[in-house]
């Protein structure tokens, strides 16, 4: 099997740490508002890495996060006269319901771990890296994260390291490589403020740390592959490298960094701040039905850019229905077509070639074998497309 490493900037044969197991963490959602089907593309996407990857025989444990502490979060707690809990615990059930719609697996507790449960652990986090020089603590009570000291930052996103703004801070988790700076891994907060307890007075901890700390709780010091949309890469991603390869000593951190690309809309990016997006219920609201959307991103590689028009999830959604009542009319499965087969896995095995796997099923119902073996090999196929066929 072969993917892109963000980190070789090349396609890789794949193979893991060790043996058949492979150790995954996706970058989960923050639960303040309605995933819009932008984030959507980027979870659907880890999916289908996640079924190649079970496809192919390995053993995969798979881990994402759930931000259930940020800023975003105790604005709209506020504003809408409501607990934290109760706004994490409303739209993390929303996200969990549109990621079900999608035919995306629900994970184990375990598997989905939560910040807040983490935030003894982050301090700990934070407490070694202050003790191994890596980070500093500042009068307000806030600790940061000293980039002169880890000679390597820079090397995912591959930003200039002599450019860096070294001797400068940053506590916002979203500064751009222009300004890459010292970040926060605690952030102090004022006594009426929403935080908790540390060694360095009341505060909240940075998002990078989340990420850090529960990865490596719940998988290890190093883990194969580690994903999310592109925009992430830069700082998030790189601020977990330095952050994770300082504290074990242990390089790399992940093996494989794979990206996922933008959803579009109107050749922009689709994004809550833009006001541009969709969310599934604006999808349904439309009359077209969850999987539709699963079929449109299948179309479209994942380190392609994809423009979200009406029009392409209407014909997304007709070809669905078309596939979905063929393959029902088809005979019991049985001996599947070899060739198609080869063919199928050489499309996601190659760099996750979805569109290709695609055209795979449709040649396998244009092909000649009996419709016994066609459902075989479909239905075989569906497992790593995840469209609900039968
Ligand atoms: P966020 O909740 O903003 O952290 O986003 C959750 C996931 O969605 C992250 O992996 C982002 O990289 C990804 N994401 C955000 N916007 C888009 C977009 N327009 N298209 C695809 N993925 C996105
Ligand atoms: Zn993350």
């Amino acid at each position: 099997m072969k993917i892109y490493n963000t980190l070789s900037h090349t396609i890789e044969e794949f193979k893991p740490l060790s043996g058949k197991k492979v150790l995954m963490y996706t970058c989960g959602p923050t639960v303040y508002d309605h995933m819009h089907i932008g984030n959507l593309r980027t979870f659907v996407f880890s999916d289908f890495l996640y079924r190649t990857l079970k496809f192919n025989g390995f053993e995969v444990t798979s881990v994402q996060n759930i931000t259930d502490i940020e800023d975003k979060i105790i604005k709209k707690a506020a504003e809408n006269n409501k607990t934290i809990d109760q706004i994490t615990n409303e739209y993390y059930q929303y996200f969990i319901n549109d990621t079900q719609e999608l035919n995306v697996p629900l994970k184990a507790p375990s598997d989905q771990p939560r910040a807040t449960d983490y935030v003894e652990k982050m301090i700990k986090y934070i407490e070694a890296l202050v003790n191994k020089g890596f980070a500093y603590v500042e009068k307000d009570g806030s600790v940061y994260f000293d980039i002169s000291r880890f000679p390597n930052y820079g090397k995912l996103s591959r930003i200039d390291a002599k450019q860096l703004k070294t001797g400068t801070r940053t506590l916002s988790d979203e500064y751009t490589k222009d300004d890459a700076a010292d970040f926060a891994l605690w952030k102090s907060v004022s006594d009426s403020e929403f935080g908790f307890e540390s060694p360095w007075g009341k505060g909240r901890p940075g998002w990078h740390i989340e990420c850090s700390t529960m990865s490596q709780d719940t998988l290890g010091n190093r883990i194969d592959i580690h994903t999310g949309g592109v925009d992430l890469i830069f700082p998030h991603h790189e601020n977990e490298i330095a952050q994770s390869e300082a504290k074990t000593g242990e390089a790399p951190f992940v093996k494989y960094w794979i990206h996922g690309a933008h959803l579009l809309v109107d050749g922009g990016k689709m994004s809550k701040s833009l006001n541009n997006f969709h969310t599934l219920a604006d999808v349904k609201k439309r009359g077209f039905e969850p999987l539709a959307l699963r079929y449109l991103f299948l179309q479209t590689h994942y380190r392609q850019e994809m423009n979200f028009t009406w029009e392409a999830l209407q014909a997304s959604q007709t070809a669905l229905k078309r596939l979905k009542k063929t393959v029902s009319s088809y005979d019991e499965p049985k001996i599947g077509c070899a060739e198609l087969e080869a063919k199928f896995q050489d499309a996601i095995n190659n760099d996750l070639n979805m569109p290709r796997a695609l055209a795979v099923v449709w040649e396998t119902i244009s092909s000649d074998y009996p419709s016994s073996a066609k459902k075989q090999s479909i239905l075989l196929f569906d497992g790593v497309l995840g469209l609900g066929l039968s």
